[in-house]
């Protein structure tokens, strides 16, 4: 609210779950949740449901360890199969909903069979609440967070069943270049910048407009000048940017003409590698 900012794009819940030594209870949670709902005054406020695994460690819920973390047993993968934490966080944000512009987003979904199953499981907690005469919003959205190879590529069928999309770049780059965000040996292949990351980003937020939903962006890339006339060209509506970064982001915005921005995103894309659309785009911005 301080930096002026439009809402919150989004609200990591992995934070409430970690520096503790047991899960954090529905209460627990419905408290955090309706705080940061009741402090932005009807602004959005777009909660993550919990993203653990892959480099993000919660000792006491005891993963174990894998060989292949990021291709492993994490966020929606694990809520799915633990339905009683996953529920109690569910019911706490419903519960937030009733305080603000709350909406539920689930992270790393790779098939329309995951959020079919997570959406399943927010009716079932929202029977449960009208049965205990608790309030919630009923139409509250709940959104994909697009951060995976696989959700870009079936976008819009994700398009048809999500009430958003937010684009995780951070996760999106590695997943779409096979590179691990945190192996300094394949830094040179994460960026969003390569051609393949682009078009990800392009064909995920056409579909959804196509399918006349919302599609924001989460991951660092929103906040960087040179990727923002590609974002404003693809038509992207929501830049959801770490607080001490909004008002520089909103200048940047300003600065651009949608033709402008798309004369620059046109050559953008025809263009073969990484390093002449960053030596283009450093020229422009
Ligand atoms: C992302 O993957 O872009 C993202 C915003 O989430 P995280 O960095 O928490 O994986
Ligand atoms: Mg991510």
């Amino acid at each position: 609210m301080a930096a002026d900012g439009e809402g919150v794009g989004l609200f990591r819940t992995e934070f409430l779950f970690m520096d503790r030594d047991a899960i954090p209870t529905e209460d627990e949670q419905f408290e955090a949740y309706q705080q940061a709902a009741l402090t932005l005054k009807g602004k959005g406020l777009i909660i993550r449901t919990l993203d653990i695994g892959g480099d993000k460690e919660i000792p006491y819920l005891g993963l174990e360890k894998e060989e292949n973390p990021f291709m492993g047993f994490r966020a929606i993968r694990y809520c799915l199969k633990n339905k009683d934490m996953f529920k109690s966080q569910i019911k706490a944000i419903l519960r937030a909903s009733a305080f603000g512009d709350v909406r539920i987003m689930f992270p790393l979904i790779t098939a329309v069979e995951e959020l079919r199953e997570g959406k399943a499981l927010v009716e079932e907690c929202k029977a449960e609440l009208k049965e205990a005469g608790v309030d919630f919003n009923d139409d509250i959205p709940v959104g994909v967070m697009t951060e995976t190879a696989a959700s870009g590529v079936i976008a819009d069928l994700l398009a048809k069943e999500a009430d958003f999309f937010s684009i995780g770049t951070n996760d999106l780059t590695g997943y779409t270049m096979a590179a691990d965000r945190g192996n300094s040996d394949v830094a040179y292949l994460y960026s969003p910048f390569q051609p393949s990351v682009l078009r990800m980003i392009k064909s995920i937020i056409e579909n959804g407009r196509a399918a006349d939903i919302p599609v924001g962006m989460c991951g660092e890339a929103a906040a960087d000048p040179k990727m923002i006339p590609l974002l404003i060209s693809f038509g992207l509506t929501e830049f959801s940017v770490s607080a001490p970064s909004v008002l520089k982001v909103r200048g940047t915005i300003a600065k651009w003409t949608k033709d402008e921005a798309d004369k620059v995103a046109d050559k953008v894309m025809r263009m073969t590698t990484e390093a002449e659309v960053l030596e283009y785009l450093d020229s422009v911005v």
